[in-house]
This record gives C-alpha cells, sequence and structure tokens, in this order.
C-alpha cells in the first residue's frame, strides 16, 4: 500500500481528525525531498508536527527549529550548557533539585550532535520521502485500536517508556527510531503550552516500517471489534431503579430469551463466557435456552452478540 492509501485507510478506520504526520530525520549528505518549504519563522519541532497535520510540507533546518532542547535532542545543534546541566528546568520550577534534573536528563533518548540536519515533515499523504516514524494525534480509544493492531500480530503486550518531558523530540522520535518500537506520549509542558493539541488529544509514533503491518490488523479489527466497541453494544439498558429510595438490586438476574426472535445461530452461547446458555430444539427448531442461570455475571454478551435482539437480562429488585 502506498503512503496515500495507507493514511486513507487509517483516517477511515480509526476517525481520524488530523492527518498522521510522516517525519524523516535528514543526515549529513542526504538531498532535500521534493515539493517541501521552509516556514516562514522558526518553529518549535512540536508545533512543525501540528503544522504538518493541517497540511504543511516542512523543510526544516536548525535555523528554523525555534526550541534549542529539540534540535539538540535531535542532534542537529551543540546543547548550550545551561540547558544540557538542567538548571533551567528548576529556573521553571518542573523539577525539584539538580540530581533530579540531571538523572531525567541522561535518562532521556537523544541523538549525537551533528547526525542529523534537518527535520522534514508531512501529512502521510503527501510525503514526498520514507519517514522514520508516523505520529499520530489521537483519543485515547484511537490509541487503543493502534495497540491492538499492533498486538494482533504477535500477541506482545506494549512497552511505553514515555515521561512527560521532552515529548515530540525526545519520546515520539528519537525513542521510537532507536527503539524500532511503538511509543505514546501524553506531550510535554512545553508543547502543550505552544502548541494547539487538545487537552485530550495524546499522541503515539509508529516506525514507517511497521505501518503497513498495523493497517492491515486494524482493517481486521474494523469488521467486528472496532464497530462494536463503539456501539457500545454490552450497555446495559437504563437502570430505572437507580436512585429510587428503597429499591435496590437483590442480586439476580433473569434472562428473557424470546424464542419467536431466535433464529438458532449459536452466537449467545458461544460467546457467553459462564456457559449458561444452551442450544435446545424447540418444535423441531434450534433455540437458545438458558441451562445455568447461576453462572451469569450480567456482563451483557449474549445481548450485544445476538443479531436478533432476542435476549433481555432483567434483574430482580426488592424493596425496602
Ligand atoms: S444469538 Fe440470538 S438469535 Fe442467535 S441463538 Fe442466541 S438468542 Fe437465538
Ligand atoms: S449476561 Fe454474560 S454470563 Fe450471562 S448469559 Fe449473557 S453472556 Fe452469559
Amino acid at each position: 500500500m502506498g503512503k496515500e492509501q495507507l493514511a486513507k485507510s487509517l483516517k477511515e478506520i480509526l476517525g481520524l481528525r488530523w492527518s498522521p504526520v510522516a517525519v524523516k530525520l535528514m543526515k549529513p549528505g542526504e538531498e532535500i525531498p521534493k515539493g517541501l518549504m521552509e516556514p516562514p519563522m522558526p518553529l518549535r519541532y512540536c508545533q512543525s508536527i501540528i503544522a504538518a497535520r493541517r497540511g504543511n510540507c516542512l523543510y526544516m533546518p536548525p535555523r528554523k527549529h525555534a526550541c534549542p532542547d529539540g534540535s539538540g535532542i535531535l542532534g542537529m545543534v551543540e546543547m548550550s550548557e545551561k540547558l544540557r546541566s538542567g538548571a533551567l528546568y528548576l529556573l521553571f520550577k518542573k523539577l525539584p533539585n539538580i540530581e533530579c534534573a540531571q538523572k531525567m536528563i541522561a535518562s532521556r533518548p537523544e541523538f549525537e550532535t551533528g547526525s542529523h540536519t534537518a527535520t522534514v515533515l508531512a501529512p502521510l499523504e503527501k510525503a514526498t520521502f520514507v519517514p522514520d516514524v508516523v505520529i499520530f494525534t489521537l483519543w485515547p480509544e484511537q490509541a487503543m485500536w493502534l495497540c491492538c493492531a499492533k498486538t494482533y500480530s504477535s500477541g506482545e503486550r506494549q512497552n511505553f517508556i514515555t515521561s512527560g518531558y521532552n515529548s515530540s523530540c525526545a519520546d515520539l522520535t528519537v525513542q521510537v527510531i532507536k527503539s524500532g518500537e511503538m511509543n505514546i506520549s501524553f506531550g510535554c509542558y512545553g508543547g502543550r503550552a505552544s502548541s494547539e493539541i487538545d487537552d485530550f488529544e495524546l499522541y503515539v509514533s509508529i516506525p514507517y516500517g511497521q505501518l503497513q503491518d498495523v493497517t492491515d490488523a486494524l482493517q481486521k479489527l474494523s469488521v467486528k471489534s472496532i464497530p462494536e466497541e463503539r456501539n457500545k453494544i454490552y450497555m446495559p439498558p437504563i437502570m430505572d431503579n437507580v436512585g429510587i429510595p428503597g429499591v435496590q438490586e437483590d442480586g439476580s438476574v433473569e434472562i428473557l430469551i424470546d424464542t419467536d426472535r431466535c433464529i438458532g445461530c449459536e452466537l449467545c452461547a458461544a460467546f457467553c463466557p459462564g456457559s449458561v446458555l444452551e442450544m435446545v430444539e424447540i418444535d423441531g427448531k434450534k433455540k437458545s435456552s438458558v441451562i445455568a442461570i447461576e453462572n451469569c455475571s450480567s456482563c451483557y454478551t449474549c445481548v450485544g452478540q445476538c443479531p436478533q435482539k432476542a435476549i433481555q437480562l432483567k434483574h430482580r429488585t426488592k424493596v425496602g
């Protein structure tokens, strides 16, 4: 799949508001990709990601980087002693003492000074270069599905390394390139104070080489799991008795199966984690039936999975 098609699929499946941003760190001697512009004024690296998610294709040599911390971490310029020592973190009151600041800096992923000459960024669908990483702006639910997609083929859980300090440069770019693994960031002080990222948004960055597999997995997840979750299919109906003084659930549940509606598809019995349901024959037709009500945990899985809306759960209540 080309970058344009990847971006289209990802936007459609996840319902993205913003384009995923393709990022490449230029090495000495590399040719500048076509179709990029230098921004008219210096931008912080985090601001350039925001500009790219809105459609801009940017070439950012060090003179166009407004954040000396970011351009130092990305290996483009020597970091000033004031930044390198951690002293500025104390002035901003972001860390309690110099030991803490130095520990944070020492554990921060960085590239060696001089290893890169510029950053280039573009919305994935417009990128004229092979990106190192692709950075997504997401809601938590969309990030959850990206995690699921990553786990889908490997079975492996995610192991994020993140900090709330130097989000875009260290955690979303250097960390991902060096480790070859997806990473998450909730943004950082500078990034949130100087860009339009919304309070409810976070970032996930993926090595470009893994994007095809992740998109393939998302396509498979979008057949059943994603729409089911978005339709909230296991939500109990409105709980009429909540808040009525003296009325409380007595802890028992009754399962009502409308046998006229039931088509005997067996989905409820297959999905029920407690083996509460079984298929029986009624008037020569297969129908769902309750065989072990005591095992029912009221998870609503059978209700959500039934294509005929044939199942209801009734919680018994008592007054007083
Ligand atoms: S899922 Fe619904 S239609 Fe299918 S067997 Fe169960 S009750 Fe019947
Ligand atoms: S609510 Fe859950 S445990 Fe109870 S019958 Fe349905 S699927 Fe089984």
